[in-house]
């Protein structure tokens, strides 16, 4: 490595293999091989995403804002009632999404790090009696993650749209799109999905697709799910089509990353993300360290951890100075209280990134005057459970 590692909640240090993909000179976006990479990597969304072919994929230029606002214009629309449960800075920026489409929003919050309680959703679904239910499956600004079953199955009783942001959860968390009913689940390239930043990827169920139909205030055309379906239904027939121009070497590194993640398998791909995670906190814990929010609701992708007493945020470049780049805060209450560890993708499978991203945490942290040590042997023994 020539550069410090990059553990920051995305972007994220990439494969080898996905990075050979993504080097070739600029193909043409009707060229053999992108036309194959494009289609191929669609059928694997539907593994990554665990849905059959009822559901449609979409791959689309831009970040994972881009896919946030695909997914609110298509299904969102002046007449609806949205029911955001709120678990910060993400799920502030995709209500006001919906709130621009001239929606009605409630929400359903909670302190920093935490999630709201499933009472609470049930109870404000019960008096707003919304028609779609959006929530951010992982919230990068504090770490914590929500139960997405249990928002399905109040939203359910509501007849109401789900929608998940899953920007910092596709492939690092468990989601079972079919088996638990979500209508869309969308993500961006750079997080736990393990490529470079420029795609903003989204799947949509049946219903979520006859929502669109009924759309009275039409999407931005380059957004539009109706633009889009025919050339995603070409590139999956493997013909040439055009719409507008694909970022065609981020198609050819997608095909390559989901493949990665298919030929493991998803449920152990999910599973080394959760091993990773423990150890990691195992490994804070050991540090004298804690969470913003508590362990309980903590997500396999990243650490939200306080500064401890008498540390402040100059710790952050410390980190970095140390061999790992690391993140500070981005809830707009709580940032000064608290670093991001991103620990996503294909940094799962390298240990030895790990040990050299917890030295430079409890090296820093003696450095700025918080006595500790033992971390790397408590990440080691965690990960060899
Ligand atoms: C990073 C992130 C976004 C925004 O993605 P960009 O690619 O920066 O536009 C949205 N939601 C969540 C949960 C994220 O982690």
């Amino acid at each position: 490595m020539t550069r410090p590692l990059l553990m920051i909640p995305g972007p994220i240090e990439i494969s080898p293999a996905v990075h050979a993909a993504y080097q070739p000179l600029p193909p043409s976006h009707v060229s053999p091989g992108v036309i194959e990479a494009f289609g191929a990597s669609l059928e694997r969304m539907r593994e990554v995403w665990r849905v059959d072919t009822s559901y449609q994929p979409f791959i689309a230029s831009g970040s994972g804002t881009v896919a946030m606002d695909m997914a609110i214009s298509n299904v969102v629309d002046s007449d609806d009632r949205v029911l955001i449960v709120n678990t910060g800075y993400f799920s502030d920026r995709i209500a006001e999404m919906a709130n621009r489409r001239g929606a009605t929003i409630e929400h359903v919050r909670c302190e920093a790090g935490y999630v709201p309680a499933s009472d609470a959703v049930s109870a404000a679904a019960k008096a707003f009696r919304p028609t779609v239910v959006i929530a951010t499956h992982v919230d990068t600004s504090t770490g914590a993650r929500v139960d997405v079953p249990s928002i399905i199955s109040v939203a359910r009783e509501h007849d109401a749209l789900t929608v998940f942001d899953g920007v910092c959860a596709t492939a690092g968390e468990a989601f079972e799109m079919k088996a638990w009913g979500a209508d869309v689940y969308l993500t961006a390239s750079q997080k736990a999905i393990g490529l470079p930043p420029g795609l903003a990827l989204l799947v949509a169920s049946e219903r979520a697709m006859k929502r669109r139909e009924r759309i009275e205030n039409l999407p931005p055309m380059i957004l539009d799910f109706a633009q889009w379906l025919p050339i995603m239904h070409a590139y999956e027939a493997r013909k040439p089509s055009y719409f507008a121009t694909p970022a065609t070497n981020m198609v050819l590194a997608l095909e390559a990353g989901l493949k990665e993640l298919t030929d493991v398998g998803m449920s152990e791909v999910v599973a080394r993300h959760q091993r990773v995670a423990d150890a990691m906190r195992a490994a804070w814990k050991q540090l004298g360290l804690t969470l913003l929010g508590p362990w309980e609701n903590a997500a396999n992708t990243l650490s939200a951890i306080r500064y401890p007493a008498g540390v402040d945020a100059t710790v952050v470049s410390t980190i970095g100075a140390n061999g790992a780049i690391v993140a500070g805060g981005l809830h707009p209450k709580h940032k000064a209280e608290y670093f991001r560890v991103g620990h996503m993708g294909y940094t799962t499978t390298q240990s030895e990134w790990l040990v050299q991203t917890v030295n430079a945490v409890e090296s820093a942290m003696n450095h700025h005057g918080h006595r500790c040590g033992g971390g790397v042997e408590a990440l080691i023994s965690a990960l060899a459970k």
